[in-house]
């Protein structure tokens, strides 16, 4: 079978030309079985239009609403750029009036996705919704985009799972009441943190390093870096059907021990706030997660004895690289811990900012990001290519690509 010319009979009308078909780390196996996987047999004979008539009776509005909202965009603009009205797709959406044949070709065409990606089918449950930092400052739209984004990413995460083993997905709760303030609840989350380490299989008292993402892939959770979700945001996380899952910045300006702290701080929520019905971003929330990640990556007990009790920064930044977190986390670590007292504190702060390290801190340029691999290994692994997962997830040819992300170059074959 000529899989080019299969491609240029599929690709016009479903709007689906595979743009990077292959994972580069395949062996020629793998390449045969993805040409066997990359499109199934039936789109091969089966049209556009047959597709959306096929669906036509079981439309979904809330699946079209689903693709619009992890778009970003309004009914307007969607109406507008798909070519249809504005009243036919807000019909659509709230399930008044299905779309017709012609228009769910127009509709799938535009968000790039097969006519199936409307057929009526079940969601898994947003079992916690995304912990936004700046609640308040994250427009309504963005929260809906990001949300839909984490299930998108289940959605793939659980289509590869029954296809690759993973680690059992991370379950584990230690749950603060989230309305207490951290000072009422400091020993309650520290030990939540240390808890934390041992269900991972961590060591509970030595340095993790810049090697979370890692440990927390390894330990179930799934975790990507989306290049469209805004350094503002800085990182989120959610659950959603069971599967934990932690969204990291796209990385532009982002530094490794920011990247750490942040995947810590999230892994704070999961552990502490799920299953508990709470609002996101709030104050003591925030301040409690932000706890839990320093205990977390650097525990009181070994902390207490390292941690200098002047502001001796060669110090802090010989721990910075050990433990894994800025100066500024340590220094706060050292505040926490009645280290130093308040005044000294106020003092660290001011001189950060007169150094300038309030923005990049020394001995944040020299090492890299984390980057997020299981995805793309168990792709990789199971020989499917991005644009197959598209189909099986009925998702854009883009938006897998940002769930898959770049990929740092590996020797593991
Ligand atoms: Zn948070």
């Amino acid at each position: 079978m000529n899989l080019s010319a299969v491609s240029n009979r599929v690709s016009p009308s479903w709007g689906l030309a595979p743009r990077s078909p292959m994972c580069p780390m395949m062996s020629h196996k793998q390449r045969r079985h993805e040409r066997q996987l990359t499109v199934p047999p039936e789109m091969e004979i089966e049209g556009v239009e047959t597709a959306a008539r096929r669906v036509a009776p079981v439309f979904s509005g809330p699946r079209l609403v689903a693709l619009r909202e992890l778009r970003g965009m309004t009914q307007a603009s969607v109406a507008n750029a798909a070519g249809i009205t504005a009243s036919a797709l807000s019909q659509a959406e709230r399930g008044q009036t299905a779309l017709s044949a012609p228009n769910i070709v127009k509709v799938a065409q535009f968000f790039e996705v097969t006519p199936d990606t409307f057929a009526e089918r079940r969601e898994p449950d947003l079992e916690m919704k995304p912990q936004f930092r700046h609640l308040r400052r994250t427009s309504v739209r963005e929260q809906r985009k990001a949300e839909r984004f984490v299930m998108a990413t289940a959605r793939v995460a659980s289509i590869l799972r029954d296809r690759v083993e993973f680690p059992a997905p991370f379950m584990f709760t230690r749950r603060v009441r989230p309305e207490q303030s951290i000072e009422d609840v400091a020993e309650e989350v520290e030990l939540a943190a240390e808890l934390t380490r041992s269900e991972l299989g961590l060591p509970r008292s030595t340095p993790i390093g810049s090697h979370l993402l890692g440990q927390l892939e390894a330990g179930g959770v799934t975790v990507v870096r989306d290049s469209e979700t805004d350094r503002d945001i800085d990182a989120y996380s959610a659950v959603v059907g069971q599967l934990p899952v932690i969204v990291l910045d796209g990385g532009e300006g982002s530094v490794w021990d920011r990247d750490n702290f942040n995947l810590a701080h999230e892994l704070g929520h999961l552990v502490m706030h799920r299953g508990i019905h709470h609002t996101p971003g709030t104050r003591t929330v925030e301040a409690q997660a932000h706890r839990f990640a320093s205990a977390f990556l650097a525990p009181a007990q070994p902390l207490l004895d390292r941690l200098p009790r002047r502001l001796d920064w060669g110090r802090y930044l010989e721990l910075k690289r050990e433990w894994g977190m800025s100066m500024a986390a340590l220094v706060r670590r050292a505040k926490d811990l009645d280290v130093i007292n308040k005044a000294l504190y106020t003092r660290a702060m001011k001189q950060q900012s007169a150094y300038g390290w309030r923005k990049v801190e020394p001995g944040s340029d020299d090492r890299p990001l984390p980057v997020p691999r299981n995805i793309y290994h168990a792709m990789s692994q199971a020989g499917i290519s991005e644009s197959y997962l598209a189909k099986q997830a009925h998702l854009p040819a883009d938006v897998i690509q940002r769930i898959v992300g770049k990929q740092k170059p590996s020797l593991i074959y």
